[in-house]
């Protein structure tokens, strides 16, 4: 008889496991127990589901597998500790997660798709050609894995490795639900960030969903000729529009909200520049405790011609944000060493 394909499990949403075990398993009370094997005690194999019968869980093992992936490379930061999972899905693709430490805490951060659509001119994971959405799956195994992994919860969740999120919205959102519902992953939801480069119907989207996750936005200019440079598919979306769904995002979810602004040295990195990105924040209404802008210096990689800013431009740059009441954070770069700061994920 031919082998059939099994189902991964960790795609199938948690509220669908009811009516898709069924033939398995007759009580509901029962599904809840295997959910917590998944998703709250994060076990790799079906035979250590203790409380559920032995011919439950053969029946499970002829037809699901827990985990998709097929290898996985790590290396660790001498730098900071910082951790590189490069994963090989069962496609013989190569996908990317980061474990950072933030005081003795563990962040994830995460991709949501192979490659990326929208190739911004300085960022190596739109480099390699976009390939396809991760599955909800997949998504949640970067972050189960590395749990097992490092023997810890992770506390804090960052959709900001490969992949553009808000372009996977379905399995995005499903993947949120699990990691915030109290019965599953559990993980506070102001400790979840989501980041995008701005569509904008799906941002709105985010906010009236409420799933009350943060939310992160990539500007990184201060004018849309200048944006279009580097991020030329921006479905030519204002930055001005982009703004305003900031503040529709803060006003419908009480959350926060981050702009993200990588400095490119002699690019966006001027006196002028900071002066226009205020203009324009409080031309929206976003200067408020709510908003921080996210000041990246770029991470120069072999790929691109753009160079890191200098020192006293970062500093310029912050001070005036700063003169003009916005509340500004530098970001340090982490795992450097291993290739894994922000815009090195990608095929060197
Ligand atoms: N596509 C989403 C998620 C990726 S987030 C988004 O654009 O927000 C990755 C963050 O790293 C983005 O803010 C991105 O602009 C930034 N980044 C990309 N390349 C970089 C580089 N070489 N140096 C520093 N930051 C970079």
């Amino acid at each position: 008889m031919a082998k059939t394909k099994k189902t991964f499990i960790l795609d199938i949403e948690t509220d669908k496991l009811y009516s898709i075990l069924k033939p398995f398993v007759k009580e509901n009370y029962r599904v809840s127990q295997i959910i917590q094997w998944i998703y709250v005690k994060k076990i790799l194999d079906f035979k250590l589901f203790s409380n559920i019968s032995k011919d439950i869980r053969g029946n499970l093992e002829s037809s699901f597998i827990l985990r998709s992936f097929t290898d996985v490379i790590k290396e660790e930061s001498i730098l900071d500790g910082t951790i590189k999972y490069t994963f090989k899905t069962y496609d013989n693709k190569y996908i990317y997660a980061v474990c950072l430490n933030t005081e003795g805490k563990k962040t994830v951060c995460i991709s949501t798709q192979v490659g990326c659509p929208i190739s911004c001119k300085f960022c190596l994971s739109g480099k390699a050609k976009f390939m396809r959405n991760l599955s909800r799956g997949e998504i949640l195994e970067e972050i189960l894995y590395i749990e097992n992994d490092i023997k810890e919860r992770v506390c804090g969740v960052l959709f900001m490795g490969m992949g553009e999120p808000m372009l996977n919205y379905k399995n995005l959102t499903s993947v949120i639900k699990t990691l915030i519902s109290k019965n599953e992953m559990n993980i506070g939801k102001r400790h979840i960030t989501v980041s995008s480069m701005g569509i904008i119907p799906q941002i709105k989207n985010l906010a009236n969903e409420m799933y009350g996750v943060r939310f992160a936005l990539s500007l990184h200019a201060t004018d849309d000729k200048q944006r279009k440079k580097i991020i030329s598919n921006n479905f030519d979306t204002k930055i001005t529009d982009l703004l305003n769904t900031c503040r529709y995002y803060l006003k419908k979810t009480k959350s926060r909200v981050t702009i993200e602004y990588i400095l490119l040295k002699d690019f966006n990195d001027t006196s002028s520049d900071a002066h226009r990105l205020a203009r324009l924040m409080k031309a929206s209404n976003i200067v408020n405790p709510n908003v921080q802008v996210n000041l990246i210096p770029y991470n120069e990689t072999n790929s691109f011609d753009y160079k890191s800013p200098l020192q006293v431009s970062i500093l310029n740059f912050k001070k005036i944000l700063k003169l003009n009441g916005i509340t500004v954070n530098i970001r340090e770069p982490k795992g450097l060493d291993i290739g894994a700061a922000c815009g090195q994920l990608g095929q060197k």
